[in-house]
């Protein structure tokens, strides 16, 4: 009695009250702007192909046997290569620790943690605007939040100027996150060469940044020119962490399947800070599930089956289709805008 009288109802999600919204409204031309997931024409979800073909070949795999904390699985090497390339030095050195996480949400709350027990008294930066739930992730984790200039309503674009600034102006050694593509909520992204003005100042400065990559492939279809930021915070010898996501790029989103990795200066640091991630998750939720991870294991590792989930994402094969059904309508909005 009494124990739980003074709990209030938490603050509703502005992302899932989209939901609600969408799933009260009696009009038949509703359309959900919530949660932004591949959808058919009768609005249900879109398995990929790869992934069926995937289904098809761990049928009948031993899921019953957790995957163990402690044991690096392909699914993570793969993820690495994904973002900082697969022949860079990081990947051929080592350099990298890596582990899987609950999904893009659990990789950012992951390194928020470990953030909190290796910076206790540091910030975060964030876009201004930024995805809602980052503010409720490193709030969990008791660091305190800043943001940064990004979007300037009045252009519809960029604010360069001002986010410059804010970076100068950060103390030095601040942590920034970063929407490396496709950012969300704005859909507005730096240019190749912006990218490297903030990277250069990234180095005088000493900050460290975070990329939240929750949509690679989704900005430009190309898997690579998305991770172009990152790339370039890596030819500049940044250190930086990364969250990768497979919710959107494979349609997996119930299945909670991404990676964590923070680069370190060489294979022994990244020993030591994998076991700390490690210890992390191990307290949190013991160990993922393992049936996803290890479908997005074998797209990656099967050159048909990945090459396959290359041409699936890429968005330039929409607009193509629909070109070639005869559309006379132009869809090149498709391919030049930055869905997020
Ligand atoms: N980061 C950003 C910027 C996102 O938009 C999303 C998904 N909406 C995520 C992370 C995490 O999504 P999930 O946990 O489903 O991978």
């Amino acid at each position: 009695v009494g124990w739980w009288d003074h709990v209030a109802p938490a603050a509703k999600d502005p992302i899932n009250g989209v939901t609600e919204a969408f799933l009260a409204d009696p009009s038949p031309f509703k359309i959900n702007l919530g949660v932004g997931a591949y959808r058919d024409d009768k609005g249900r979800p879109v398995v990929l192909q790869c992934v069926r073909e995937a289904e098809a070949k761990i049928a009948g795999s031993e899921f019953l046997e957790s995957i163990s904390a402690s044991v690096s699985t392909k699914m993570v090497e793969e993820s690495v290569k994904l973002v900082y390339g697969k022949d860079s030095d990081v990947v051929k050195e080592g350099r990298s620790a890596g582990v899987q996480a609950l999904s893009g949400t659990g990789a950012c709350r992951l390194f928020a943690e470990f953030q909190r027990r290796f910076h206790p008294e540091s910030h975060i930066y964030f876009p201004d605007p930024t995805w809602s739930n980052h503010h409720n992730i490193w709030r969990d984790a008791q660091i305190p939040e800043r943001t940064y200039h990004y979007y300037d309503p009045d252009s519809k674009s960029l604010d360069f100027a001002a986010l410059m600034d804010d970076i100068k102006n950060a103390p030095d050694s601040s942590f920034f996150l970063f929407h490396p593509s496709a950012h969300n909520p704005t859909g507005v992204d730096p240019t190749e060469e912006q990218w490297r003005e903030i990277s250069y100042q990234f180095k005088v400065k000493g900050h460290f940044p975070f990329f939240d990559m929750a949509y690679q492939g989704f900005a430009s279809g190309d898997l690579d020119k998305d991770a172009q930021a990152i790339r370039i915070f890596l030819e500049d010898e940044h250190l930086i962490g990364c969250a990768q996501s497979y919710a959107k790029s494979m349609g997996l989103y119930g299945h909670r399947v991404g990676c964590l990795s923070i680069l370190c200066v060489d294979s022994k640091q990244a020993a030591a800070i994998r076991s700390q991630i490690q210890q992390i998750a191990r307290a949190m939720y013991g160990s993922p599930p393992v049936h996803g991870i290890l479908l997005v294991e074998t797209i990656l590792s099967d050159p048909n089956l990945k090459s396959l989930w290359i041409d699936e994402v890429k968005r330039t094969t929409l607009r193509q289709n629909l070109e070639k059904l005869g559309s006379s309508l132009n869809w090149e909005h498709i391919t030049n805008q930055v869905g997020s």
